[in-house]
């Protein structure tokens, strides 16, 4: 149920209300708006909090949430912005994370960092700790990787997106990052959810590559029912026939996904088609249907990357991306 306060209600009606929901072993989240205050009450089946709280002072009206998924659905708020230092996704500015796939030494992730920072970046994205397919390839520098991103940070101001792969490594990551990044492979690893819900720090959540929508926005519930507001929604592609691309990158969840949600949704061109020459156009296609954030793999040289070089593009390329990706934002009114 979803209690909607009335416009200027007071913090002791709020209170009351929280109060009640938990008197009656509910729990409660309560939502701050600019207008009004929205008090979530999850678990009720019986309808006890309408019965019980739509004469409440303050209280303007009690709806039900219908959809499974209660803290992520678009019945409980129009939209969610979410920002960490410059980076902003959710509002008319788009976001834009860009970097390397692996952070590889201090000297590539600085590099590249200034130059998609000149480029209009407003986020670096590079992996410490790199979730591959086989236990031979490159796993990844770990803390070493977290200290280079920092250094990064401070020379660039960026926000700083890096991947948490175990629950046991959230302190570690969220000590570095801005932005805790869960894996495809991840997306259902229900304790990593739970461990980055109980953190304040922002979370961009890619969909696991055979995931329904239900099974996506319920993922991010574990997150949301933990109290961490700040969740990002990344569409990377999904396991199809087809062989043509890595992934299919099915572009049609992001408006689907504003339609159910208030979460901001964020397009990773890379993954989702897995070759260089697409991404460019598959950036402006996920701009034009309204993606909130682009995260782009970018490399000085991706054919010496060491991880993910195919789909890698250049600086160059990533300054050409970005200029055309304005004008389509400009077309809808979006600015990058
Ligand atoms: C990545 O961002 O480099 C990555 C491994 O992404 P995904 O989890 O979407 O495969
Ligand atoms: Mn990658």
């Amino acid at each position: 149920m979803i209690i909607v306060m009335k416009p200027g209600a007071s913090q002791l009606a709020v209170n009351h209300v929280v109060e009640r929901i938990e008197s009656m072993g509910l729990k409660s989240h309560v939502i701050v708006g600019t207008e009004r205050t929205v008090v979530a009450a999850i678990g009720d089946e019986r309808g006890k909090v309408k019965e019980e709280l739509e004469t409440a002072a303050g209280v303007d009206r009690v709806l039900p949430i219908l959809a499974p998924y209660k803290m992520a659905s678009r019945e409980l708020r129009e939209r969610t912005i979410v920002r960490t230092r410059d980076f902003e996704c959710g509002d008319s500015k788009i976001g834009v994370i860009a970097g390397p796939c692996s952070v590889e030494s201090e000297e590539q992730i600085l590099a590249i960092a200034r130059g998609v920072k000149a480029a209009g970046a407003t986020a670096l994205r590079g992996g410490a700790w790199k979730p591959r397919t086989s236990p031979y390839s490159f796993q990844g520098l770990k803390q070493e990787g977290l200290k280079m991103l920092a250094a990064a940070r401070d020379a660039t101001g960026l926000a700083i997106v890096t991947e948490v792969m175990a629950p046991e490594h959230v302190p570690i990551v969220a000590e570095y990052a801005d932005v805790l990044q869960i894996g495809a492979r991840n997306m259902q690893n229900y304790l990593l959810l739970q461990a980055v819900g109980e953190t304040r720090k922002a979370v961009l959540l890619k969909r696991g590559p055979a995931a329904t929508m239900e099974e996506f926005l319920l993922a991010a519930e574990y997150i949301l029912d933990r109290g961490n507001q700040q969740v990002m929604l990344c569409e990377r592609g999904i396991r199809t026939f087809e062989e043509h691309t890595r992934f299919t990158l099915p572009l049609a969840t992001v408006p689907y996904l504003h339609e159910k949600t208030h979460l901001p949704i964020v397009v990773d061109p890379s993954h989702g088609t897995g070759k260089a020459t697409l991404v460019s156009s598959m950036s402006r296609a996920a701009v034009a249907a309204g993606a909130d954030a682009l995260i782009v793999e970018v490399h000085p040289c991706p054919e010496n990357a060491w991880s993910d070089g195919y789909q890698t593009i250049t600086l160059e390329a990533f300054e050409t991306l970005l200029a055309e990706c304005r004008r389509v934002a400009e077309a809808i009114g979006r600015t990058i």
